[in-house]
């Protein structure tokens, strides 16, 4: 039986998450799938507990996402939102789909009732037969907020803080960050399972998700990147960079923004060799970054090149299936897949 342990985002978490089950399902029916899911973009709004990245991952397992929009729930309406406009509640911007509402209802009551976070995901899981446990990075609240410059004022200096979620909804990432920081951060601990899910793994996988505020600030975490670097399973990470772009949302605009360039290889130099006390094993580029290759071996990371366009779950799980084989590789379980 092996456990396998991703750290996970939203929509590049959820789209690889699809792929991964569908390979282990297939090949390894035993296997326990552990998400490790950011919770940096989770919000209060209209009183209720909104946890996009949980939600992406939990619709897209469950099979109830809408593929098109690629986030919410399918066969949406808004009834519900229309209403709270009509209050002046709530963000007009930041769609909450009818369905989607019951979701943050159900998961604002389970919290009312004195419930973890951990646990309410637990619960409102535990409804779909996902084939994987979801464990939020950490109960406690650590929203990341961006830093901006002020609008308006006589102060070029000036910077105000948004939530991630009105930075990337409502500006979509137009004003530019000088920052981004998890407030609470520091005095937050991971949730209960997080670091025995990737202490005891036999592989951790690192998803094709924002590097900054989705992977970033699960390892930000204090004792989560300890975990990674210390656990004896291999580490292999997927890249979300294909030919110096972001694939949908705006990765490279956070990459900017902490000055790190966007490609398949800066982003690997940036979580770093755990050989080096950095994070990652192994990496899977696009095909279209093969030129990265070569450099990234010279520096001791194992690589592969892979079309990483995630277009369909047979496809994913054929990538899912590699990256588990460069791990298994260096536990000495089987061989390196071919390069390209
Ligand atoms: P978010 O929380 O919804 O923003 O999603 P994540 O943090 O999980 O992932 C966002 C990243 O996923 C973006 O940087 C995209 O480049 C990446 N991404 C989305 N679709 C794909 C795909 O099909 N393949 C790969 N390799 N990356 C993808
Ligand atoms: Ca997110």
């Amino acid at each position: 039986m092996s456990r396998i342990t991703l750290l996970a985002g939203g929509v590049g978490g959820a789209k690889f998450a699809l792929g991964l089950r569908a390979h282990l399902r297939a090949a390894d029916p035993a296997a326990e799938l552990t998400i490790v899911v950011n919770t940096g973009d989770d919000l209060w709004l209209t009183g209720l507990r909104v946890c996009p990245d949980l939600d992406s991952v939990m619709y897209a397992l469950a099979g109830v996402n809408d593929l098109e929009r690629g986030w919410g729930r399918a066969d949406e309406s808004e009834r519900v939102s229309a209403e709270l406009t009509a209050y002046g509640v709530g963000w007009p911007w930041f769609t909450l789909g009818d369905l989607d509402l019951g979701t943050h209802i159900a998961r604002t009551s389970l919290l009312r009732d004195g419930l973890p976070l951990s646990e309410a995901t637990a619960r409102l899981a535990s409804r779909w037969d996902l084939g994987a446990r979801l464990l939020p990075a950490t109960d406690h609240e650590v929203p990341t907020l961006v830093e901006v410059p002020l609008e308006g004022g006589d102060d070029p200096h000036a910077t105000e803080f948004l939530h991630f979620e009105e930075w990337w909804v409502r500006y979509r990432a137009g004003r530019p960050a000088r920052a981004f920081l998890q407030q609470g951060m520091a005095s937050s601990v991971p949730a209960p399972g997080v670091l025995e899910a990737i202490e005891e793994a036999d592989v951790v996988l690192v998803a094709p998700s924002n590097p900054v505020v989705s992977i970033g600030t699960i390892l930000g975490i204090p004792g989560i990147a300890d975990a990674v670097r210390r656990t004896t399973a291999p580490v292999v990470g997927l890249s979300p960079i294909i030919g110096g772009a972001a694939l949908r949302g705006m990765a490279d605009v956070c990459l900017t923004a902490i000055g790190v360039e966007t490609s398949a290889l800066a982003v690997a130099e940036y979580y770093g060799l755990r050989a080096a006390d950095g994070l990652l094993d192994g990496w899977l580029v696009d095909t279209a970054d093969v030129d990265a290759v070569d450099c990234l071996s010279a520096l001791g990371f194992d690589v592969i090149a892979r079309p990483l366009r995630f277009t369909s779950v047979e496809e994913t799980a054929a990538i899912a299936a590699d990256a588990l084989s460069l791990a298994q590789a260096r536990r000495g379980l089987g061989t390196v897949p071919p390069v390209e």
